[in-house]
């Protein structure tokens, strides 16, 4: 069956895009730890993202690289954090955080956005991502 992911990469799903390419996707998650939390992916499914080619994962860091700087210039904050957990959807996902605190990185505290907000955010991001 298809991951939710796959699903939002296809438009069955909706989603606050910030940027794609052949390969990959960036997109708010819905659960934001703080403002500009994003999930980037890869649109081939995959559970574990050490069972990722390595050029595959090369180009998911790479991507990620591109989407965080995008975000620095864009939101506010101390520092852009990276995880990669994937508990939850089992399709590869790095979570970039713009963070102000140890705290934004435990997946505790949580940012109540609505949808302009939302919207708002992943324009603006995408505006800068190069
Ligand atoms: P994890 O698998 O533990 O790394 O967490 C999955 C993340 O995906 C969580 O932060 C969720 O808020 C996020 N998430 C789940 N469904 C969606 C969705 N439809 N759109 C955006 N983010 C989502």
């Amino acid at each position: 069956m298809a991951s939710i992911f796959t699903k939002i990469i296809a438009g069955e799903i909706p989603s606050y895009k910030i940027a794609e390419d052949e390969n990959y996707y960036a997109f708010l998650d819905i659960n934001p730890n703080a403002k500009g939390h994003t999930l980037v992916i890869p649109k081939r499914e995959e559970n574990k993202i050490f069972d990722l080619s390595k050029d595959e994962y090369d180009g998911l860091m790479s991507f990620s690289y591109r989407v965080a700087k995008a975000l620095e210039k864009t939101i506010p904050c101390e520092r852009i954090g990276m995880s990669v957990i994937g508990l939850e959807v089992p399709h590869v996902h790095v979570h970039l955080i713009p963070i102000h605190k140890m705290d934004d990185m435990r997946f505790i505290s949580k940012e109540k956005l609505n949808q302009d907000e939302f919207v708002a955010i992943a324009n603006a991001v995408a505006e800068n991502f190069e």
